[in-house]
């Protein structure tokens, strides 16, 4: 929560993209259900009703999502489980009598043993296009500062998806003359991922592809990248211009001319250039995964290829962004951190085979 905050706060998200049934409570209708008792929740929400941006999917407003989620946390008493720490590995452990457990390593040289782990770290590495060279006013959405934009500054945002909106909504309310630059056709959905990717007239086709490469091939046909329909009408609004269809772009930070942004043959000149072209997630990533990759546990690419029940190694688990092999494109969002933790939960690990440890 505390990296969801942040990234929340630095694009001045309002509200979630996703439905109010989509929430880390066990219950899919605990946060419909009990946001209506919260009076500051309705206050919170009536100007964002008002325009239309909760709308008929219950989208939470960030605010009230993070009290609902610090609600859950406080009640399931996390926060006393929680050790503030990196990890940097894990090694299997190999028990006398066959049993296997893991021995896994944090930043500040201690170690947890577990007989299971799950990965939840969300591994990504930044998506870069090949033409887009980063550096001074040419930066990557993850390091951008709306706080630090002027009033007239000609801004290009290259991407079509939600980030790129967002922060071209925001740029163009703070004075910027902002231009949203994207490669492929202008694409408008209210989900993310289509709702059937949580369903089994979706997944059941997905599963039985037997070649992991072509499950791969399907999760990025679908993650193509869109933006709701409201943000779609607020950037007309608000005259952010739009080229859709342009093809490969390009962006340097030129040292004579500053940020420069190019398509279809031509280049602009222009203060910022942001890139708001997402990440992918990479178990490389991550050190810890890394060794275990390079040791021969599967994966295509960086992405770990999992059982039916997540398990990548004997009682090591992956879930989240990392599990689309298994999970489908909807894994890396809330709904897939739903369906993740359902197999979890439903696997019924035995009762002496879940205690964690300190070595
Ligand atoms: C701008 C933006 C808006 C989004 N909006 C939505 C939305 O409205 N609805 C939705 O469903 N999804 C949304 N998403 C997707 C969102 O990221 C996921 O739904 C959610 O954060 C996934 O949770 P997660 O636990 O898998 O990953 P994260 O929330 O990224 O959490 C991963 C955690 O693991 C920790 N970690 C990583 N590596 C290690 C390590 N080696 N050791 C210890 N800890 C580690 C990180 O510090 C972090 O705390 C959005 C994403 C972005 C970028």
């Amino acid at each position: 929560m505390t990296a969801w905050r942040a990234g929340f706060a630095r694009q001045c998200i309002d509200v979630l993209r996703s439905p109010g049934v989509h929430h880390p409570a066990p219950d899919d209708m605990a946060f419909v259900n009990t946001h209506g008792n919260w009076p500051t929740f309705e206050t919170a929400c009536a100007a964002a009703l008002r325009s239309g941006s909760v709308g008929p999917l219950q989208r939470p407003t960030t605010a009230a999502f993070w009290r609902f989620c610090l609600q859950l946390i406080e009640q399931t008493e996390l926060n006393d489980r929680l050790v503030p720490a990196t990890v940097v590995g894990a090694v299997a452990v190999r028990g006398r009598c066959g049993t296997s457990s893991w021995k896994v390593e944090l930043d500040d040289g201690s170690t947890i043993g577990a007989r299971q782990v799950v990965w939840a770290g969300n591994t990504r590495r930044r998506r870069v296009p090949a033409g887009v060279q980063l550096g001074g006013a040419v930066q990557h959405s993850g390091d951008v500062d709306l706080g630090a934009v002027g009033v007239g500054e000609r801004i290009a945002v290259i991407g079509g998806g939600q980030s790129a909106g967002q922060l071209a909504l925001r740029a163009a309310q703070r004075g910027a003359a902002v231009t949203v630059v994207s490669r492929g056709p202008r694409r408008v959905a209210d989900l993310d991922v289509d709702a059937g990717w949580l369903m089994e007239d979706h997944l059941a086709p997905f599963r039985a592809t037997m070649d992991p490469a072509e499950r791969r091939r399907v999760v990025e046909r679908v993650q193509c990248g869109s933006m709701t329909s409201d943000l779609d009408l607020e950037l007309r609004r608000s005259r952010v211009a739009r080229v859709v269809g342009a093809g490969e772009v390009t962006a340097r930070p030129d040292p004579d001319r500053g940020p420069v942004v190019g398509f279809a043959g031509v280049e602009c000149e222009v203060d910022r250039v942001w890139a708001a072209t997402g990440s992918v997630p990479d178990l490389r990533v991550a050190p810890a995964l890394a060794e275990l990759a390079a040791s021969g546990a599967p994966h295509i690419d960086g992405w770990p290829v999992l059982d039916d029940t997540l398990q990548w190694l004997d009682g090591f688990y992956v879930v989240g962004a990392l599990a689309a092999l298994t999970l489908g494109p909807a894994a890396g969002n809330l709904g897939g951190a739903r369906a993740a933790a359902d197999i979890l939960a439903n696997r019924g690990p035995e009762p002496c085979r879940t205690g964690i440890s300190t070595y």
